[in-house]
């Protein structure tokens, strides 16, 4: 039987709420049968050096997602050398599934910069897309990227009718570097963890 697995990508730096409730919406509006959080080896889009080592953002998300049977974490890319592009990911991940319909998670401030993405058209052709509004980002906008999209490759963004949560990681590394509390930012587990490894200090 044909199964549809969403993608949820990004840098867990660390994992948040706001992306475990993005996940949770988009399995449970689109029927996906799991989510697989993959953590990013060196991120296109991020400087090196301000990326914590990526171990420590995988062994966060497998703590973050324990709890939830419907989510699996992928080290995929952070056992890659040198940078790794969603697209191939996603074409790999097409090889394992080859009965699947892909889904990629996303913030909607990460769909509207799709087309700066490494071979965004064939991306585009490969998976679907399951998309958070995002408060940055005006609805004027969103709405044309999303037409954009959708008339040239069919229709392949479905937006997600989550309320805004405007928790970000860089905002709770922030926290924990001047000492202020992130209980309920992120799960608990995370939260000991950061403490333990003594991170983001
Ligand atoms: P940073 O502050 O370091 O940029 P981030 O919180 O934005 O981190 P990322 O790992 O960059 O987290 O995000 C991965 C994906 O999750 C992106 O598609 C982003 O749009 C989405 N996302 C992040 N935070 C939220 C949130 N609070 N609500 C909805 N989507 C989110
Ligand atoms: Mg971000």
């Amino acid at each position: 039987m044909e199964s549809k697995i969403g993608i949820m990508g990004g840098t867990f730096n660390p994992i948040h709420l706001g992306h475990l409730i993005l996940a949770e919406e988009a399995r449970n509006n689109l029927n996906l049968d799991k989510v697989i959080f993959i953590p990013t080896g060196t991120p296109p889009h991020k400087k090196r050096t301000s990326v914590l080592n990526p171990l420590y953002r995988y062994e966060m998300a497998v703590l973050a997602t324990a709890d939830n049977p419907y989510f699996q974490v992928s080290p995929i890319e952070i056992n890659k050398e040198g940078i790794s592009y969603t697209i191939d990911t996603i074409k790999y991940l097409k090889k394992i599934y080859t009965n699947s319909t892909l889904y990629f998670i996303t913030g909607a401030d990460s769909l509207v910069d799709i087309c700066s993405w490494k071979n965004a058209s064939e991306l585009l052709r490969l998976c679907k897309f399951a998309t958070a509004k995002r408060r940055e980002i005006s609805n004027d906008k969103l709405e044309s990227t999303v037409n954009e999209i959708n008339q040239t490759y069919g229709e392949s963004v479905y937006l997600l009718s989550t309320p805004y949560i405007e928790i970000s990681s860089t905002d709770i590394r922030n926290r924990v570097k001047s000492g202020k509390s992130i209980k309920y930012y992120v799960s608990n587990n995370v939260e000991s963890y950061i403490v333990k490894n003594n991170i983001y200090k």
